[in-house]
């Protein structure tokens, strides 16, 4: 386990690099928080088996990691092919909404099927088509109900069922498909402890999601991944729905201009910031580790930048699913954390909302621990409000050990920055819940006599809950 305590959190796509027992022991011990499993990817089986190792591996540890279900969300992408198409530059190319429409193409136009009929009704003559990740762009020329005809403007090589990104082009399929209803079922059954929804592009989408859960009794935290420009025209909406968001910069760096990526992360973090949600910044962070051993010089920075920017977690995807050196990657990212949180971020902007009295109380005890050098935050939850306050609230450099007697929480609380969460019961008398937490934390080391604590917490006083700040010396 890393021995300096680390603020932000770190979560990795588990893939064939580190889905067995003996890598996953090696990441968890690294220190990494929460492990993601992208269900693009996932046969239901697959997923079953790997939720069950994880869970025996982190008992094994005694370090319980998240697990976060990324669903796929809408697709659009191409027909099979049965042979590649090269793409030359200039040429006209169809893409073709009625089977077999493709086939029955006169003018010997070349074309391909696409799995989504109303592209004619969304797209706009003059619209781009970017296929395969943005590799093979294409301009709108013409359309009727059965093709879309374009012009190649950056040729490549055209393979089947590839990936289509329309930018700036409002799609209306729904946010939540029949492939995400059944991952999410096998998900909820085998107890993952978020599902992240993916091509969120208003609040509604995450309400759909939440009625879904209700339905099923879960308690499962959602994830907005915001992946498009409608994403952030709402987002302000988005992440008041939400219960986190993750800055999915794949998608994002192919739907907008490259150059607005670096505003809109900015503006991502700062959004989720003010409004006290925990954010993710994902994709590409040390995309060369994929195939080299150490990372560029404009990846650290760039890992740096999502530290400094105080964002909740930071995320590996092909780095550990398909990569040479997982492990290193998250050792990497630990490095880089540490040591850019021991810079002094004191002069930081609090941006939260401080609008209520429990996040008054909150900013109090925050206030005093930025006061006293070395001291520690300490609080007991049973919802986890309390703790996403004082995260929210970005303590300059007190940890926030939080204690809650539910396993459920104890692990959603891995994407908080800065909170160490423990699992304990509760005593019925606060004051001896309290002295419980002290006496586990002394016997593990991580407080010790003479230390400072700064107890937030809610007790019960003539059956009323009372917010309360104590200064307590460890003794
Ligand atoms: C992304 O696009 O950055 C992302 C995380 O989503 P996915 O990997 O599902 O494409």
């Amino acid at each position: 386990m890393p021995a300096t305590f680390r603020r932000t959190k770190i979560i990795f796509t588990l893939g064939p690099a580190t889905e067995s027992e003996a890598m996953l022991e090696k990441l968890i011990g690294a220190g990494a928080d929460i492990v993601r499993l992208n269900m693009a990817q996932a046969t239901h089986e697959w997923t079953r088996t790997v939720i069950r190792r994880i869970r025996a591996v982190s008992i094994r540890l005694g370090r319980e990691v998240a697990i976060m279900m990324d669903i796929k969300g809408p697709e659009i992408r191409t027909g099979d092919l049965a042979v590649p198409i090269e793409l030359k530059p200039g040429e006209i190319f169809d893409f073709t909404v009625k089977p077999g429409t493709a086939r029955e193409n006169a003018e010997e136009i070349r074309s391909v099927d696409v799995n989504y009929r109303d592209l004619v009704n969304d797209i706009r003559v003059g619209d781009t088509v970017l296929v395969d990740n943005g590799l093979i762009r294409l301009e709108v020329l013409a359309k009727n109900d059965a093709r879309i005809r374009c012009r190649v403007l950056i040729p490549g090589q055209l393979a089947s069922r590839r990936h289509i990104n329309l930018p700036g082009v409002k799609v209306n399929l729904p946010s939540f498909t029949a492939k995400d209803r059944a991952d999410s079922l096998v998900g909820l059954e085998a107890g993952v402890d978020f599902l992240a929804l993916s091509f969120v592009r208003e609040a509604a989408d995450i309400t759909h999601l939440r009625d879904f859960l209700a339905e099923h009794k879960s308690k499962v935290g959602i994830i907005a991944k915001i992946e498009d420009q409608s994403a952030i025209i709402n987002l302000d909406e988005i992440v008041r729905a939400c219960d986190g968001l993750m800055v999915a910069r794949g998608d994002l760096g192919i739907e907008c201009p490259f150059e607005e990526l670096p505003v809109i992360q900015r503006r991502a973090v700062r959004t989720c910031l003010t409004q006290g949600k925990p954010v993710i910044v994902a994709t590409h962070m040390l995309e060369s580790m994929i195939s080299q051993p150490v990372p560029t010089r404009a990846e650290i920075t760039d890992v740096a930048n999502a530290v400094f920017e105080l964002a909740d977690c930071v995320m590996l995807s092909g780095e550990t699913t398909i990569g040479k050196y997982p492990l290193e990657c998250v050792q990497i990212l630990d490095k880089i954390a540490c040591r850019i949180e021991a810079e002094d971020d004191s002069a930081a902007p609090q941006l939260v909302e401080v609008n209520t009295e429990r996040m008054r109380v909150l900013r109090s005890a925050v206030v005093l621990a930025n006061s006293l050098p070395g001291s520690k935050l300490l609080t007991f939850t049973r919802y986890g409000t309390m703790v996403q306050g004082l995260a929210a609230l970005r303590p300059v450099s007190a940890p926030i050990l939080a204690f809650t007697p539910l396993p459920d929480l104890h692990r959603r609380m891995r994407l908080l920055r800065a909170v160490e969460p423990y699992l304990m019961p509760f005593a019925s008398e606060p004051d001896i819940t309290i002295e419980n937490a002290i006496i586990h934390l002394r016997r593990l080391g991580r407080v010790v006599p003479g230390d400072k604590l700064i107890v937030a917490t809610d007790i019960l006083s003539q059956d009323r809950l009372v917010e309360s700040v104590q200064l307590r010396t460890v003794s």
